[in-house]
């Protein structure tokens, strides 16, 4: 017997003839993920992928922490390899029941068979009720229940044979680097950093660029970015993380232009910068928290002159969810305890008292006709800091 992992993947079955890519793509990225962990073999066989250490004391727990986050994978189990041989399957499962009872003093069990080897003389009902009978001869107190089991034994018959008790789920989403690159607008909020998972979920490399406001915002407002930044690292690999100084503009806005116009004029800013940085990057697309009524400049009038200034797509995958919605998802990818710390976002101290929640792009373009935009956004983009974020 050897323990190894299992690893489901999902969408990259349909895939058709490019399906060899997305599969060497996601072995790429789970090699590259658990490397420093020790050595493994990785193997591909009908539409699984099995991880078998080639060394001793392999660190099983923290390989299948980090297998959890990797997109395109569905599913990760910890399973015994054994031979396909009935005697071996029914005294490895006897021996994991035995270990579920240990160790949860569980009561109820059921068996799942999934028998790819037609070779095998033995349909897959008729192994689970053998090796379910098997079990319970020699498991006094434990009982068959195929509805509500405490523990399952699952069985998968192929070439060789595994045993195991536990799915754990993971992400799904494609993996990543297989669908090129966008650049995220990323503020120390609850959307933004959801908003990027999302889209790094379907398998889009992420840069993240957020605009910074010093003195006005302080330097714990920025840690607070790199933190997020680090937990987007930790499904992503890495993320470069593009910090640009924006009180100048911010300064300038606040001199030249209406005061109701200054959060539409500054949003407007970041996605013509935030442009200019992916065109550099050679990103394809920009990623905004932005989500449809959730604050004055996000009504669908701020929406389109915010969009009017850019001529990449901008992807919002939080459009139409409520905050509640995006609150679930912050929790089950690790950002919310970091994005409620409390800090200033560069939006919320130079922020009008009553913006306009109607803006007309024309008379936006006249307002910004009093700034040197050209100059401002180049020396914005100058002075970007560039940190390489990786965990
Ligand atoms: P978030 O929770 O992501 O901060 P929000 O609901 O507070 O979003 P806004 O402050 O209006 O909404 O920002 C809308 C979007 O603009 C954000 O989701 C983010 O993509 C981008 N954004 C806002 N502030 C910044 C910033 N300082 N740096 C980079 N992007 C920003
Ligand atoms: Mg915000």
């Amino acid at each position: 017997m050897k323990k190894i992992i299992l690893v489901r993947y999902g969408e990259i079955i349909l895939k058709g003839l490019n399906r060899p890519v997305f599969e060497e793509k996601l072995i790429s990225n789970i090699k590259k993920s658990i490397y420093t962990l020790g050595k493994v073999e990785v193997l591909k066989s009908q539409a699984r992928i099995y991880i078998e250490p080639t060394q001793e004391d392999y660190d099983f727990d923290s390989a299948i922490e980090k297998l959890r986050k990797i997109f395109g994978i569905v599913s990760v189990s910890q399973v015994w390899k054994i031979e396909t041989d009935f005697e071996q399957i029914k005294s490895y499962s006897l021996e994991l029941a035995k270990e579920m009872v240990r160790i949860n003093g569980n009561k109820t069990f059921k068996v799942e068979t999934k028998r790819g080897n037609k070779r095998f003389p033995m349909e897959s009902p008729e192994i689970s009720r053998e090796v379910g009978a098997y079990i319970l001869e020699n498991i006094p107190d434990l009982n068959v229940d195929v509805i509500k089991p405490s523990f399952i034994i699952y069985l998968e018959v192929r070439e060789n044979s595994y045993v195991y008790s536990k799915i754990l789920p993971a992400n799904g989403g494609m993996p990543l680097g297989s669908n090129g690159k966008a650049v995220l607008l990323l503020s120390g909020g609850i959307d933004s950093p959801v908003a990027g998972w999302m889209i790094a979920k379907r398998g889009v490399e992420i840069e993240a660029v957020h605009f910074y406001s010093y003195p006005y915002t302080s330097e714990r407002a920025k840690d607070k970015v790199i933190e997020l930044t680090k937990i987007l690292a930790s499904y992503c690999g890495k993320v470069n993380l593009h910090i640009v100084p924006f009180t100048e503009i911010q300064l300038e806005i606040r001199e030249k232009c209406p005061e109701d116009q200054m959060t539409i004029i500054m949003r407007r800013i970041m996605m013509m910068i935030a442009e200019r940085i992916a065109k550099k990057v050679e990103a394809l697309a920009l990623i905004t928290g932005e989500c449809v009524g959730q604050v004055a400049s996000q009504t669908i009038q701020s929406l389109a002159v915010t969009n009017a200034v850019v001529e990449m797509p901008v992807f919002r995958p939080l459009i139409g969810m409520d905050k509640n919605e995006v609150i679930d998802i912050a929790r089950k990818i690790g950002t919310f305890e970091t994005s409620i710390l409390p800090y200033e976002d560069c939006c919320t101290v130079f922020v009008a008292k009553h913006p306009k929640t109607k803006p007309q792009l024309q008379k936006i373009i006249e307002s910004e006709n009093h700034l040197d935009l050209e100059k401002l956004v180049d020396a914005a983009v100058e002075q970007t800091e560039v940190m390489h974020i990786r965990v």
